[in-house]
């Protein structure tokens, strides 16, 4: 994402951790607390649920549309996929954000916002538009660019070492990567 809607999301996801008390994350420490985060600083309380159609109003979804997250903000709750969660702990992390990215950018009043699989993007900006904020916060938030533009260098590029540092999945770290530092193109 680029242009002023790429700013605006990458200047919330800034503040956001700027604002972060020191007590907290020290601006620094890697990866980010991204759970502490969300549970501190916005009182969201995130659950690992097996059945995430067990959500009030969860949509009918079919066989291979599975959700990964959700978002409840009546009850100040993201939900993430436990079976997913467990296979792939980072992907844990990144619906965490994506959900925190609604939360701040798309949240109107007590209406949920449920996450497929195929909407919670690492890799590529194929879907809707809030789904690809939503990301795209999650990725700012998770992998700031300061702190990644500092380990990159420190480990001279390698994808595998920021992957563990960042506790990213290869996908959104190679995303993230192209955008900031190998001048991927606009789109
Ligand atoms: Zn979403």
């Amino acid at each position: 994402m680029t242009g002023a809607g790429g700013d605006r999301v990458r200047e919330q996801a800034e503040r956001i951790l700027a604002d972060v008390p020191a007590w907290l994350w020290d601006g620094e420490r890697l990866p980010v607390p991204v759970e502490d985060i969300v549970d501190s600083c916005f009182g969201l309380h995130v659950r690992d649920v097996e059945d995430m159609s067990a959500a009030p109003g969860a949509p009918a979804v079919d066989g291979g549309q599975q959700l990964s997250g959700l978002l409840l903000p009546a009850r100040g709750e993201i939900w993430v996929n436990a079976d997913e969660a467990r296979r792939w702990p980072p992907r844990r992390r990144f619906t965490i954000g994506h959900e925190l990215g609604h939360w701040v950018l798309h949240r109107t009043g007590q209406e949920s916002l449920f996450c497929r699989r195929t909407t919670v993007q690492e890799a590529r900006a194929v879907v809707a538009d809030i789904e690809e904020e939503a990301s795209q916060f999650a990725a700012e938030l998770l992998m700031p660019r300061w702190l990644l533009v500092r380990e990159h260098a420190a480990c001279n590029g390698d994808i595998d070492a920021l992957c563990a540092r960042f506790a990213s999945s290869r996908a959104a770290m190679e995303r993230r990567v192209g955008q900031l530092l190998v001048g991927e193109p606009p789109r």
